[in-house]
């Protein structure tokens, strides 16, 4: 493998990047650990999420689970409600499991090598590389899109990150240039470079120290490094929430598997390939559970929500029933709805277009 720029040029690349570091970097919480877990929750909260998002969470959790143990032993429900706002709740539901195998498997530490940590349940090769380097000084380097964005403007690799088999043609070259003497500082170095200075949209090219060993910057080539193909377009899915609502509790179901926001809690869902759903549908569905309306009518406005995730997009509508009487239990266990009053409600963990909707019109505290 020959790169536009050759591999020859690495300590002096490793050199400008752990000069930059010290007089540029964020000071940040888990920068002043070497405790594999808690490195491990930064990068679990900090995949796919902002520094500025994510610290609150972290602080959180570190407080909140100060050992592996704690949180290991923490309901699910606790968790999730913790995790609430932060998207991709996959990650959060592994992160339990994963506390709960570093616990039972490996006796509460974690296993102490790049290698040993792969064995771990949700941890892939960025953070296994993580972990090993800031946790152990390993020498294993870390691949994440701010990475990828630095290598290939400074040594203009063309290859595709958004396909897996450039992975490692990516990581091949990070290899030769991560210094036995201060791995877990070049990653650190890197990582930040591309966050703050080697940035995806107007990256600070006039006061860069790499400047001119810079293949992108050299040849032009800056936006258009590095080369990512466009994701497929999101799909729309149109949630009708059937919003039941008796005196001052609210029935909600917790989700299911295989689908969004499995643990999470929201509402009687119908999912429809429209907008729109006939007046006498939502009659039949409150009917078919048994319920009896208060009013004879659901509550005009039907509200409206949207909420953008990354492959799909929800366009929720929210038809809200005033109940005369509570549902009958026989049709609320058929259902999976349980009755909540506002208080319990505030403790579940839910989506943030359900907290939305319920802070913004019913008046619920989310
Ligand atoms: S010159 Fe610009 S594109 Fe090249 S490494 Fe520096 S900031 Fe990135």
């Amino acid at each position: 493998m020959t790169f536009p720029q050759t591999p020859s040029s690495h300590p002096w690349f490793a050199a400008a990047l752990l000069n930059w570091y010290p007089r540029h970097r964020r000071d940040l919480p888990w920068r002043h650990t070497r405790d594999p877990y808690a490195i491990w929750l930064s990068e679990v909260i900090l995949q796919q999420t902002r520094v500025k998002q994510g610290l609150p969470y972290y602080l959180n959790f570190i407080t909140s689970y100060p050992t592996v143990h704690e949180l290991a032993a923490a309901p699910q429900d606790e968790v999730l409600r913790h995790w609430q706002g932060l998207g991709y709740y996959s990650r959060a539901r592994n992160m339990h499991h994963t506390a709960q195998q570093v616990v039972q498997e490996f006796g509460g530490t974690f296993p102490g090598s790049y290698e040993g940590l792969l064995k771990l349940r949700g941890v892939g090769q960025y953070t296994a590389a993580a972990i090993a380097s800031f946790a152990y000084d390993e020498q294993v380097a870390v691949l994440d899109g701010n990475v990828y964005r630095v290598l290939a403007r400074m040594f203009g690799l063309t290859q595709d990150i958004a396909a897996p088999a450039s992975r490692k043609v990516f990581q091949q070259l990070a290899d030769t240039l991560i210094p036995a003497a201060q791995p877990a500082e070049f990653n650190q170095a890197i990582m930040e470079f591309g966050a703050i200075q080697c940035t995806p949209v107007k990256p600070d090219c006039l006061f860069c120290p790499l400047q001119s060993q810079c293949y992108a910057f050299q040849h032009g080539m800056v936006q258009e490094l590095p080369v990512k193909s466009k994701a497929k377009a999101a799909r729309t899915r149109y949630f009708h929430y059937l919003v039941l609502r008796h005196e001052d509790t609210l029935y909600m179901r917790k989700r299911g598997p295989k689908d969004i926001w499995e643990g999470l809690y929201d509402f009687a869902l119908h999912e429809a390939e429209t907008a729109e759903l006939p007046a006498q549908q939502v009659v039949d569905a409150v009917e078919l559970l048994g319920g009896r309306f208060a009013a004879n009518q659901v509550e005009e406005p039907v509200r409206s929500l949207r909420h953008v995730l990354s492959h799909q997009k929800v366009e929720a509508r929210f038809h809200l029933v005033q109940l005369a009487e509570p549902l009958p239990p026989p049709a609320l266990a058929k259902a999976g709805l349980v009755a909540y009053r506002a208080a319990a409600i505030e403790e579940l963990p839910k989506p943030v277009l359900i907290t939305n909707y319920l802070s913004k019109y019913l008046g619920v505290e989310a």
